[in-house]
């Protein structure tokens, strides 16, 4: 982050960028919904070269007992990086990244799930980054409703993620490890498409008014293509025939 001095080109003379996407095109992803049998519902994503796994368990009993709300069910994830996932052996004790993305993602799924309906109880989301390629926190905010949906929890909308930002000077959607590194600026979105909801937004890095309006509307449409990606996931679980709702 930051514009540091790099040799990579992250936009050629044609508009393509180092991975070879437009700018306004997300990486490829793929979903896998109800992929572990030992959890009441999870999900596997592929979001470019990111590679995560989730596992959803509840709603369940918590302990310890006075963490639990009479009124309300409560939401737990964590957000976890194999110490493989990344170049060099990442240590796999919890890092402050690790706890700041465990929250912004429990907030951005809170306003989708219906946790009222389920008091005294806890869900516990548990986020596995095999594999990172930038963007893990929306990648994993992605996988991680579908693995919520996948349990059954009640929700009133999939959250969606997508990163927009700036690399070489241009709005991009979809920021991939390179850009975050050596672009200008990135933007991690997360949006209920059916609501119509900002639930997670984040800045690292500059932009102009004009740019974050961009990134914005770029952003949102990434999110909207994710989430296409989400459904499909459940109806292919769920609808094996091929019947669709
Ligand atoms: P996000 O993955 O949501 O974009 P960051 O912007 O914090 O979150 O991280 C960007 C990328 O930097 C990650 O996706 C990953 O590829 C890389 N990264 C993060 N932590 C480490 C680490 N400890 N060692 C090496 N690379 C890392």
């Amino acid at each position: 982050m930051g514009g540091r001095d790099t040799d990579i080109v992250l936009l050629d003379e044609n508009g393509i960028r180092c991975d070879g996407r437009k700018v306004n095109e997300t990486r490829k992803v793929t979903i896998k919904a109800g992929v572990l049998k030992n959890a009441n519902g999870s999900a596997y994503i592929e979001f470019g070269d990111n590679k995560i796994l989730v596992g959803v368990y509840g709603p369940r009993d918590v302990h310890p007992k006075h963490m639990s709300d009479t009124d309300t069910g409560i939401l737990r994830c964590r957000y976890h990086m194999a110490p493989f996932s990344v170049g060099e052996r990442k240590n796999p004790a919890p890092s402050r990244r690790e706890v700041e993305i465990s929250k912004v993602i429990k907030e951005a799924l809170e306003p989708a799930v219906m946790l009222k309906e389920f008091p005294r109880t806890a869900v516990d989301v548990f986020m596995e980054v095999l594999q990172a390629d930038g963007g893990t926190r929306c990648a994993a905010l992605t996988g991680a409703s579908v693995a919520l949906a996948d349990a059954g929890i009640p929700m009133r909308d999939l959250v969606a993620g997508c990163a927009a930002g700036k690399a070489a000077d241009a709005v991009i959607l979809d920021v991939n490890n390179e850009e975050d590194q050596a672009g200008q600026a990135d933007l991690p979105i997360g949006y209920m498409p059916n609501l119509k909801k900002i639930t997670l937004l984040q800045l690292d890095g500059i932009l102009t008014p004009e740019e974050y309006k961009q990134c914005i509307e770029i952003g949102i449409d990434g999110c909207n293509q994710v989430y296409e990606i989400q459904k499909k996931a459940l109806q292919d679980k769920f609808f094996a025939n091929g019947e669709k709702q």
